[in-house]
Protein backbone atom coordinates (compact mmCIF):
# COMPACT_ATOMS: atom_id res chain seq x y z
CA UNK A 1 0.00 0.00 0.00
CA UNK A 2 1.41 3.16 -1.56
CA UNK A 3 1.62 6.50 1.68
CA UNK A 4 -1.11 9.39 0.35
CA UNK A 5 0.99 11.74 -1.48
CA UNK A 6 -1.34 15.03 -0.97
CA UNK A 7 -1.05 17.56 -3.85
CA UNK A 8 -2.64 20.80 -2.74
CA UNK A 9 -4.11 23.28 -5.97
CA UNK A 10 -4.58 26.91 -6.33
CA UNK A 11 -8.78 28.16 -6.72
CA UNK A 12 -9.66 29.84 -9.53
CA UNK A 13 -7.55 31.32 -12.49
CA UNK A 14 -4.96 29.11 -11.90
CA UNK A 15 -6.89 26.18 -11.79
CA UNK A 16 -8.41 26.36 -15.07
CA UNK A 17 -4.74 26.01 -16.61
CA UNK A 18 -3.67 23.60 -14.28
CA UNK A 19 -6.78 20.70 -14.62
CA UNK A 20 -5.64 20.19 -18.42
CA UNK A 21 -1.65 19.88 -17.36
CA UNK A 22 -2.49 17.09 -14.85
CA UNK A 23 -4.96 15.55 -17.61
CA UNK A 24 -1.90 15.42 -19.60
CA UNK A 25 0.10 14.15 -16.97
CA UNK A 26 -2.29 11.48 -16.77
CA UNK A 27 -3.58 12.69 -13.31
CA UNK A 28 -7.33 12.08 -13.21
CA UNK A 29 -9.51 13.32 -10.24
CA UNK A 30 -12.28 10.88 -8.92
CA UNK A 31 -14.93 14.03 -9.94
CA UNK A 32 -15.31 16.87 -11.38
CA UNK A 33 -13.71 19.39 -9.22
CA UNK A 34 -15.39 22.19 -11.17
CA UNK A 35 -18.70 20.69 -10.14
CA UNK A 36 -18.11 19.99 -6.75
CA UNK A 37 -18.07 21.77 -3.03
CA UNK A 38 -15.72 19.71 -1.61
CA UNK A 39 -12.37 20.89 -1.14
CA UNK A 40 -10.84 16.90 -1.39
CA UNK A 41 -10.44 14.63 -4.18
CA UNK A 42 -9.60 11.61 -4.71
CA UNK A 43 -7.53 10.71 -8.03
CA UNK A 44 -7.17 7.65 -10.21
CA UNK A 45 -3.40 7.33 -8.98
CA UNK A 46 -3.65 4.96 -5.74
CA UNK A 47 -2.91 7.45 -2.49
CA UNK A 48 -2.64 10.49 -4.37
CA UNK A 49 -5.45 12.97 -3.30
CA UNK A 50 -5.90 16.80 -4.50
CA UNK A 51 -6.43 19.81 -2.51
CA UNK A 52 -8.69 22.67 -4.08
CA UNK A 53 -7.74 25.81 -1.93
CA UNK A 54 -7.20 29.69 -2.40
CA UNK A 55 -3.83 30.62 -4.09
CA UNK A 56 -2.33 32.38 -1.34
CA UNK A 57 -2.97 29.45 1.20
CA UNK A 58 -0.81 26.69 -1.22
CA UNK A 59 2.81 27.72 0.03
CA UNK A 60 1.00 27.42 3.75
CA UNK A 61 -0.15 24.43 3.89
CA UNK A 62 3.03 22.32 1.80
CA UNK A 63 5.59 24.54 3.85
CA UNK A 64 4.14 23.37 6.57
CA UNK A 65 3.84 19.43 5.61
CA UNK A 66 0.39 19.54 5.58
CA UNK A 67 0.24 18.75 1.95
CA UNK A 68 3.02 17.62 0.02
CA UNK A 69 3.30 19.52 -3.00
CA UNK A 70 1.62 22.50 -4.35
CA UNK A 71 0.82 24.58 -7.44
CA UNK A 72 1.54 27.85 -6.70
CA UNK A 73 1.92 31.08 -8.51
CA UNK A 74 4.99 32.40 -8.69
CA UNK A 75 3.53 36.40 -6.71
CA UNK A 76 2.27 34.32 -3.91
CA UNK A 77 5.66 32.32 -3.56
CA UNK A 78 7.89 35.29 -3.75
CA UNK A 79 5.20 37.00 -1.30
CA UNK A 80 5.28 34.12 0.91
CA UNK A 81 9.36 33.54 1.02
CA UNK A 82 8.99 29.85 0.30
CA UNK A 83 10.65 28.71 3.38
CA UNK A 84 10.94 24.85 4.22
CA UNK A 85 9.81 24.10 -0.30
CA UNK A 86 11.34 23.18 -2.85
CA UNK A 87 10.72 24.67 -6.33
CA UNK A 88 11.43 22.02 -8.69
CA UNK A 89 9.51 22.82 -11.94
CA UNK A 90 7.88 25.96 -13.77
CA UNK A 91 4.87 24.43 -15.11
CA UNK A 92 4.70 27.30 -17.68
CA UNK A 93 0.90 28.36 -16.65
CA UNK A 94 -0.96 31.44 -15.56
CA UNK A 95 1.75 33.15 -17.29
CA UNK A 96 1.42 36.68 -16.54
CA UNK A 97 4.10 39.80 -15.52
CA UNK A 98 4.16 41.69 -11.63
CA UNK A 99 4.21 45.26 -12.24
CA UNK A 100 4.36 48.73 -11.06
CA UNK A 101 1.45 51.18 -12.53
CA UNK A 102 0.22 54.13 -11.82
CA UNK A 103 -2.76 56.61 -13.44
CA UNK A 104 -2.15 57.34 -17.13
CA UNK A 105 0.39 60.34 -18.01
CA UNK A 106 0.39 60.72 -14.24
CA UNK A 107 3.95 62.46 -13.11
CA UNK A 108 6.08 60.26 -10.57
CA UNK A 109 6.11 61.82 -7.06
CA UNK A 110 8.99 63.89 -6.35
CA UNK A 111 9.12 62.30 -2.28
CA UNK A 112 8.43 59.08 -1.15
CA UNK A 113 5.77 57.04 -3.23
CA UNK A 114 2.79 56.00 -1.67
CA UNK A 115 2.40 52.21 -2.93
CA UNK A 116 -0.37 49.99 -2.36
CA UNK A 117 -0.50 46.32 -2.74
CA UNK A 118 -1.50 43.12 -1.67
CA UNK A 119 2.22 41.75 -2.17
CA UNK A 120 3.59 44.19 0.21
CA UNK A 121 6.78 41.81 0.73
CA UNK A 122 7.94 41.86 -2.60
CA UNK A 123 7.03 45.27 -3.22
CA UNK A 124 9.50 46.45 -0.40
CA UNK A 125 12.50 44.35 -1.28
CA UNK A 126 12.21 45.57 -4.46
CA UNK A 127 11.35 49.20 -4.38
CA UNK A 128 14.34 48.72 -2.14
CA UNK A 129 16.55 47.51 -4.61
CA UNK A 130 15.59 50.51 -6.70
CA UNK A 131 16.23 52.97 -3.51
CA UNK A 132 13.08 53.95 -3.76
CA UNK A 133 11.68 55.27 -0.45
CA UNK A 134 7.89 54.17 -0.29
CA UNK A 135 4.88 53.78 2.15
CA UNK A 136 3.56 50.39 1.39
CA UNK A 137 -1.16 50.20 1.91
CA UNK A 138 -1.78 46.44 1.97
CA UNK A 139 -4.91 45.59 0.23
CA UNK A 140 -6.50 42.65 -0.36
CA UNK A 141 -8.12 43.22 -4.10
CA UNK A 142 -9.17 46.25 -6.75
CA UNK A 143 -5.82 47.56 -6.79
CA UNK A 144 -6.92 49.74 -9.67
CA UNK A 145 -9.12 51.73 -7.18
CA UNK A 146 -6.15 53.05 -5.41
CA UNK A 147 -4.55 55.68 -7.19
CA UNK A 148 -7.91 56.81 -8.67
CA UNK A 149 -9.35 57.69 -5.27
CA UNK A 150 -6.26 59.23 -3.99
CA UNK A 151 -4.98 56.63 -1.33
CA UNK A 152 -1.93 55.70 -3.16
CA UNK A 153 0.53 57.30 -6.00
CA UNK A 154 0.53 53.67 -7.83
CA UNK A 155 0.21 50.05 -7.20
CA UNK A 156 2.01 46.92 -7.94
CA UNK A 157 0.08 44.07 -9.18
CA UNK A 158 -0.47 41.49 -11.61
CA UNK A 159 -1.15 42.48 -15.54
CA UNK A 160 -1.97 39.69 -18.12
CA UNK A 161 -3.79 41.76 -21.07
CA UNK A 162 -3.31 45.09 -19.40
CA UNK A 163 -7.04 45.77 -19.81
CA UNK A 164 -8.15 45.97 -16.58
CA UNK A 165 -5.24 48.05 -16.03
CA UNK A 166 -6.08 50.33 -19.41
CA UNK A 167 -10.36 50.21 -18.30
CA UNK A 168 -9.89 52.04 -15.11
CA UNK A 169 -7.04 55.13 -16.52
CA UNK A 170 -3.89 53.29 -15.88
CA UNK A 171 -0.82 52.25 -17.18
CA UNK A 172 2.05 49.75 -16.46
CA UNK A 173 4.96 51.24 -15.27
CA UNK A 174 8.14 49.12 -14.43
CA UNK A 175 8.31 45.70 -14.67
CA UNK A 176 9.19 43.40 -11.08
CA UNK A 177 8.83 40.23 -12.52
CA UNK A 178 7.98 37.41 -14.69
CA UNK A 179 5.13 35.21 -12.99
CA UNK A 180 4.47 31.65 -13.77
CA UNK A 181 2.72 28.70 -11.71
CA UNK A 182 5.34 26.63 -10.05
CA UNK A 183 5.07 22.74 -8.43
CA UNK A 184 6.52 23.14 -4.96
CA UNK A 185 7.91 20.33 -2.62
CA UNK A 186 7.56 20.32 0.71
CA UNK A 187 11.37 19.79 2.10
CA UNK A 188 10.76 16.58 4.30
CA UNK A 189 7.87 14.97 1.82
CA UNK A 190 10.61 15.25 -0.95
CA UNK A 191 12.95 13.30 1.41
CA UNK A 192 10.49 10.90 3.15
CA UNK A 193 8.37 10.03 0.14
CA UNK A 194 11.09 10.82 -2.73
CA UNK A 195 10.20 7.17 -4.14
CA UNK A 196 5.96 8.59 -4.85
CA UNK A 197 6.99 12.09 -5.45
CA UNK A 198 10.26 11.21 -8.10
CA UNK A 199 7.28 9.44 -10.70
CA UNK A 200 4.72 12.42 -10.53
CA UNK A 201 7.43 14.52 -11.00
CA UNK A 202 8.66 12.51 -13.99
CA UNK A 203 4.92 13.04 -15.16
CA UNK A 204 4.56 16.42 -14.93
CA UNK A 205 7.64 17.50 -16.20
CA UNK A 206 7.38 15.23 -19.35
CA UNK A 207 3.49 16.82 -19.97
CA UNK A 208 4.97 20.32 -19.58
CA UNK A 209 7.85 19.72 -21.80
CA UNK A 210 5.18 18.43 -24.57
CA UNK A 211 3.46 21.17 -24.69
CA UNK A 212 6.61 23.43 -25.73
CA UNK A 213 8.42 20.85 -27.77
P1 LIG B 1 -5.42 41.65 -17.29
O1 LIG B 1 -6.61 42.57 -17.31
O2 LIG B 1 -5.49 40.60 -18.37
O3 LIG B 1 -4.11 42.42 -17.33
O4 LIG B 1 -5.48 40.82 -15.94
C1 LIG B 1 -5.18 41.47 -14.76
C2 LIG B 1 -5.91 40.91 -13.56
O5 LIG B 1 -6.18 39.53 -13.65
C3 LIG B 1 -5.02 41.14 -12.37
O6 LIG B 1 -5.59 42.14 -11.56
C4 LIG B 1 -4.92 39.82 -11.68
O7 LIG B 1 -5.62 39.87 -10.46
C5 LIG B 1 -5.58 38.82 -12.58
N1 LIG B 1 -4.61 37.88 -13.18
C6 LIG B 1 -4.25 37.82 -14.47
N2 LIG B 1 -3.39 36.81 -14.70
C7 LIG B 1 -3.22 36.20 -13.52
C8 LIG B 1 -2.44 35.08 -13.09
N3 LIG B 1 -1.70 34.37 -13.93
N4 LIG B 1 -2.46 34.75 -11.79
C9 LIG B 1 -3.21 35.46 -10.93
N5 LIG B 1 -3.97 36.52 -11.27
C10 LIG B 1 -3.98 36.89 -12.54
Amino acid sequence: MPQSLTLALSKGRILDDTLPLLADAGIHPAEDINKSRKLIFDTNLPGVRLLVIRATDVPTYVSLGAADLGVSGKDVLMEHGGEGMYEPLDLRIAACRLMTAAIKGAPRPEGRRRVATKFVNTAKRWYAEQGIQVDLIKLYGGMELAPIMGLADEIVDIVDTGNTLRANGLEPREFIADISSRLVVNQASMKMKYRQIQPLLERLTAAVEARTA
